[in-house]
């Protein structure tokens, strides 16, 4: 039993009563005929939704530890409408949500981080994009100690469970593995997944954002023939591409920064790259170099994300030299 064991259940609970609100909010969105492809709206909801009630059981059951979320309430203090919309959302989980009770909620997601001392970072919902097309998206909680992701879940309601059913929570504990459970159900342990054990170029398997704004898909696919690698990119919304190597599903991750001065958000790396240790997998920059995440609300001293199986990890830094 390590100390952070105490935080699985807990943490999955809460990440599971989030997914039922994007679940809910998603198919709806999918049932309407005529939905307007640029009404970024029910994301909105459910996004902000997802934080206030995550916000929420946080501080509940660990009133002392920050928070470091994606969302301010911002965009609901100037539109009632939206408020009220996230507000009925919240109450499907948390029946006695109020205005004011949301909005605090929202906003104790400002936390700065930082290299000491315990906090938990939150993406509500990642993969925003994907979530609108109806693909993949992740809820994605961790918890950070000292600069270092100790416990992280992510919820993914749209890829499979083992089982086969749809909806999958992979949760990570450090030093612990990382479980494989249901996002339905109670169970708050599973079996444990592991990465995959390729190295061959003709087997390896790569995963990239389907979004081209979000990594450098053409030298993503100029590192592919360095290494070998003939297979067509996976393109994945989201941290699920780290539960995809988890399961060991692929084999490499590349994030290529498309603009060399954007730096990657905490909450879009702590939950992921500890399911993907904890499975055996390494995740680091593109200099090879270890995650901070210690330098505040970003990876300030970090550029781009390889993370992989492990055994083919130093191949792929060694061949992003290519790029360089
Ligand atoms: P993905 O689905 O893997 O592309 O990741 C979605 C995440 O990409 C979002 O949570 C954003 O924080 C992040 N993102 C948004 N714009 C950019 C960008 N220009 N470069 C890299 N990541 C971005
Ligand atoms: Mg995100």
């Amino acid at each position: 039993m390590s100390v952070h064991d105490e935080f699985r259940a807990p943490l999955v609970t809460m990440v599971r009563s989030a997914g039922r609100i994007c679940r809910r909010v998603q198919s709806e969105l999918c049932a309407a005929d005529s939905v307007d492809k640029e009404d970024r709206s029910p994301v909105t909801v459910a996004d902000l939704a997802g934080q206030a009630l995550i916000s929420h059981l946080l501080a509940e059951a660990y009133p002392d530890l920050p928070l470091v979320g994606e969302e301010d309430s911002t965009p609901l203090r100037a539109d009632p409408a939206l408020l009220a919309s996230v507000i009925d959302r919240v109450r499907t989980e948390w029946p006695d949500a109020d205005e004011e009770a949301v909005l605090t909620a929202i906003d104790r997601g400002s936390a700065e981080g930082g290299a000491t001392g315990r906090y938990f970072t939150l993406d509500p919902i990642d993969g925003t994009k994907g979530f609108l097309r109806g693909d993949q998206y992740a809820v994605a909680l961790a918890l950070v100690e000292d600069g270092v992701p100790a416990v992280g879940v992510l919820g993914c309601p749209n890829l499979p469970h083992p089982s086969g059913e749809k909806g999958l929570v992979l949760v990570a504990v450090l030093g612990g593995g990382t479980m494989t459970l249901p996002l339905d159900g109670e169970a708050t342990e599973g079996p444990l997944c592991r990465v995959s054990d390729r190295t061959d170029s003709e087997a390896i398997r790569m995963c990239e954002s389907v979004e081209a704004a979000h990594t450098a898909q053409g030298d993503s696919a100029t590192v592919a023939g360095e290494l070998g690698i003939h297979a067509k990119p996976v393109r994945i919304d989201s941290q699920a591409k780290y539960a995809v190597l988890a399961l060991g599903d692929a084999e490499i991750y590349l994030r290529i920064p498309t603009n060399p001065r954007r730096r990657e958000k905490i909450w879009d790396h702590a939950a992921g790259s500890i399911v993907v240790t904890e499975a055996g997998g390494s995740v680091t920059d593109l200099d090879g170099k270890a995650l901070d995440f210690g330098q505040g609300r970003t990876l300030a001293v970090n550029r781009g994300i390889v993370a992989s199986n492990g055994h083919v990890h130093d191949r792929v830094v060694h061949a992003l030299r290519v790029i360089a």
